[in-house]
């Protein structure tokens, strides 16, 4: 099931004394590099929810690239622990019309080019000078509006305005429009 996609995966099952529960440890390297949530989703693609329900019920499921170990993953970010911060980074985003710059990326048909992965985003991303971590928050938003893939972020409600600004023209000098995303500026 698994193999094809995900060349060399480990799948170990041993009894959770940490949560008194069953847990199942995918051991994968095409996780190094990717988010909690990212990688769960990456198995979700091809793990039926028939397989899940009858074999699967009750298990912790642990996603671990080579040598990384479960307190390590745990310590890894959530799109959860972006929420608070969510409409200032959209709002930089936007502003930096990283929406528009990466429909430019995807061309004409995104979900031909896109490779099921953020590869085109952090690109753009990097190439605005975002930092690792100015990275990896955006990347948890994008999650936090399910779309774990770059054409999935065209295609979710973040890119939609990008796309109308886009469709009407000239859409680098729009960005002033998005700015309304952003409410929280200053602090009381
Ligand atoms: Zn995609």
């Amino acid at each position: 099931m698994l193999a094809p996609l995900f060349e060399g995966i480990t799948v170990s099952i041993s009894s959770s004394t940490r949560w008194n529960r069953p847990a199942a440890t995918f051991t994968w390297s095409g996780f190094k590099g990717l988010l909690p949530e990212e990688r769960f989703h990456r198995l979700m693609t091809v793990i039926s929810e028939g397989f899940k329900a009858e074999r699967m019920a009750g298990f912790i499921w642990l996603e671990l690239a080579p040598g990384e170990s479960i307190d390590e993953l745990l310590k890894m970010p959530r799109s959860d622990d972006v929420a608070a911060r969510e409409g200032q980074i959209v709002a930089d985003l936007s502003s930096c019309v990283f929406f528009a710059t990466l429909a430019e990326e995807l061309g004409a048909s995104p979900q031909r080019q896109c490779q099921s992965d953020f590869r085109f985003a952090t690109k753009v991303l990097s190439s605005l000078k975002f930092d690792a971590a100015g990275i990896r928050d955006a990347k948890l938003v994008f999650i936090r509006h399910h779309a774990f893939c770059d054409c999935a972020i065209l295609e979710s409600d973040l890119g939609s305005t990008a796309r109308k600004n886009s469709a009407s023209g000239n859409s680098a000098k729009r960005s002033g429009e998005q700015r309304r995303i952003a409410p929280r500026s200053q602090n009381a």
